[in-house]
């Protein structure tokens, strides 16, 4: 049994050696890949429109960089620490290693509410963060992108800011303006990549579309855009969610009607009247053939992971299932495509910025898409060949890619 104590870095350490132990890693070998590189807290203090003093921490970790130059968002959020930092960080590294992108892993975040402040101090609270971290950032060496609670802007400040210090460089920060650096497609893809995956494990598991009901948790940037795809590809997304609470239509919801909602109401679901108000909870333990929880990191726990109805979990968001949940959902035998592999489609495109940043060249809408697809349909096909081939979920599968993709870097690259 899995304390409940177990801190974020703890679960990702434990599918980390689960999935070690099947590829016969030596333990100084796991030693040198679990512990990150580099971590750095630091001071934010910023001057508040009210002229009050406000001290805020910061946080980066630098997890791995055999593969490539690390990779990962930047969160803004009240509860971020330094565990959790290092968690995302290690994740980033299997993430990118999955889907063979040429990138280790990081993570950042500041804790605060950025709803509770003025865009000026959000930009004064990123600004001062650079100020702090310029260093140990860099296009070659760590490249922060979005995550909960920052955004293109964020990343332009970012880029603005660092430019300052070490001259024009679009490729230090991806998530930009797609007008300032950014990349059309790149606000899609993570939602997009969570739909082609879905669509690609409903084919191998030998389901149709046009047969499927979908719940999504969360609907904003990752379930919002994934709702859009799965239903352009057939399947009937019947219900989805926000803060604000469960929104269900047994003959499926028409998403571009809800996303008009979301435009016309402040980017909330409140007060929206073509389905059915549920509870969050409620929308958890629908009788769905496919759940996507888009929102928050532990909503499956060993306290609900018996009352789930559907047997595919499609995890969108970042460490959705407790490992007490994952446990209890293996032995029931439903299907998890771990977040390390399902949400892969936003760093992919990211990516994709990046090269073309260091390029100056600018690809148009349909490459980004056609290419996004054949990485992500590569990946896939490995996570589920080895999964097939070693017995083993895919979660477990999707970490033996990872690492031993690190691994193997690691070692070519040499120790000493
Ligand atoms: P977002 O802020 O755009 O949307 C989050 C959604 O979740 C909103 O609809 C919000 O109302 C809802 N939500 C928040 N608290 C909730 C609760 N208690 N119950 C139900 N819904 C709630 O964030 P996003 O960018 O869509 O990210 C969602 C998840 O996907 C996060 O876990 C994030 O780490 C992960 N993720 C995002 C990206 C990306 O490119 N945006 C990439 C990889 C992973």
């Amino acid at each position: 049994m899995i304390p409940p104590t177990m801190s974020a870095f703890e679960a990702t350490s434990r599918y980390f050696n689960e999935a070690a132990d099947l590829l016969d890693l030596t333990d100084n070998m796991r030693k040198l890949l679990l512990t990150p590189k580099r971590e750095v807290q630091v001071q934010i203090p910023v001057e508040m429109d009210n002229g009050e003093l406000s001290t805020l921490i910061g946080y980066r970790v630098q997890h791995d960089n055999a593969c490539g130059p690390m990779k990962g968002g930047l969160r803004f959020h009240p509860e971020v620490d330094l565990d959790e930092v290092r968690s995302l960080a290690a994740l980033m590294t299997w993430k990118t290693a999955v889907v063979n992108l040429p990138y280790g892993g990081a993570k950042g975040g500041i804790a605060i509410d950025p709803r509770t402040i003025s865009a000026r101090e959000l930009e004064r609270v990123t600004r001062k963060f650079v100020d702090q971290i310029h260093d140990v950032i860099g296009p070659d060496t760590d490249i922060p992108a979005p995550d909960m609670g920052s955004n293109a802007m964020v990343m332009a400040w970012i880029m603005n800011q660092y430019g300052k210090y070490h001259g024009f460089n679009p490729a230090v920060v991806t998530g930009k303006p797609v007008e300032h650096y950014g990349m059309p497609g790149r606000e899609e893809a993570t939602g997009r990549g969570v739909g082609i995956f879905t669509v690609k494990l409903l084919s191998r598991l030998g389901r149709s579309p046009s047969e499927t009901k979908v719940a999504i948790q969360g609907f904003g940037n990752v379930g919002s855009h994934a709702a859009k795809f799965l239903q352009e590809a057939d399947c009937q997304v019947v219900a989805i969610s926000d803060v604000s609470g469960g929104y269900y239509r047994e003959q499926g919801i028409d998403i571009s009607d809800a996303c008009r909602h979301l435009r016309e109401h402040n980017g909330s679901l409140a007060g929206y009247r073509q389905a059915d108000a549920i509870t969050n909870e409620e929308l958890l333990e629908l009788k769905v053939d496919v759940l996507i929880p888009a929102a928050l990191g532990g909503v499956f726990t060993a306290e609900n992971a018996r009352r789930i109805q559907a047997p595919v979990i499609i995890e969108a968001a970042n460490e959705p299932t407790r490992p007490e949940a994952d446990a209890i959902f293996n032995q029931r035998g439903l299907t998890v495509l771990p977040d390390v592999l399902a949400n892969a489609g936003g760093v992919t495109a990211s990516y994709f910025e990046w090269v073309q940043n260091r390029q100056h060249y600018q690809w148009g809408i349909n490459r980004v898409r056609q290419e996004l697809d054949h990485v992500l349909s590569q990946a896939f096909q490995t996570v589920w060949e080895t999964a097939t081939e070693r017995q083993v979920s895919l979660r477990i599968a999707a970490f033996m890619v990872g690492i031993g993709r690190v691994g193997r870097a690691t070692i070519l690259g040499g120790i000493a």
